[in-house]
């Protein structure tokens, strides 16, 4: 089982994500908890390329590539395998933040993105749950967060906006997989909500 946590920059998805993996092992599953940009030692190296330095280092289509190579390198050294061997692999974000980022709120790339993921990556995770959220108070939670060391972080709230409209439009978009639930509750109350949906999926 492949589960995905997405969501806008302060949501709580990462929280999310740890409290799933938890409890999952609490109840003797083998648990593979990873994220993205990252998740094996290369494409950790690639997400490094990405965060660090001038924000105008990469064109948008260049960012893609990135990655797109760091979920390659995710995919065959960590997924996989892990997949393959039966554990429950829970991901702080995957292909959709490319999909939101790179292919609505920084650039208009979708139809790249799209080709991209088809032909390198080709995998969606079984259920992806969008931790939704207001971007005004998200916004406020990120930053008070993680001062000064992410490239990314001075996108002000219109770009908080548009994330958060695309991640709510992938939902309609794969409305077999892709569920959105209410990140303004307290972080108890979220993840019980989560579980119930799980236990519901591996019913
Ligand atoms: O989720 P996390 O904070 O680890 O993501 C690192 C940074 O990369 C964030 O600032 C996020 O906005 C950015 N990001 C991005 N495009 C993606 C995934 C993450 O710009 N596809």
């Amino acid at each position: 089982l492949f589960i995905s946590f997405e969501g806008i920059d302060g949501s709580g998805k990462s929280t999310q994500a740890r409290l799933l993996a938890d409890l999952l092992r609490d109840q003797g599953r083998d648990v593979v908890a990873t994220r993205e940009p990252g998740g094996a030692p290369g494409a950790e190296a690639i997400r490094r390329l990405l965060v660090e330095g001038d924000p105008a280092r990469w064109s948008a289509e260049t960012e893609i590539l990135l990655f797109n190579a760091a979920r390659r390198d995710h995919l065959e050294r960590t997924i996989r395998p892990a997949l393959e061997r039966g554990a429950v692999v829970v991901s702080d974000r995957f292909a959709d933040s490319t999909r939101v980022y790179q292919g609505v709120a920084r650039a208009s790339l979708r139809p790249l993105v799209d080709r991209l993921h088809d032909l390198v990556i080709g995998v969606e995770p079984d259920l992806t749950f969008v931790i939704d959220m207001d971007a005004r108070a998200a916004l406020a939670r990120g930053l008070a967060r993680r001062s000064g060391e992410d490239r990314f972080e001075e996108l002000g709230l219109g770009f908080q906006e548009s994330l958060r409209a695309g991640f709510l439009a992938l939902a309609r978009e794969y409305p077999d997989r892709v569920q959105i639930i209410d990140g303004a509750r307290a972080p108890d109350d979220i993840a019980q909500d989560v579980a119930g949906r799980v236990a519901a999926h591996l019913a």
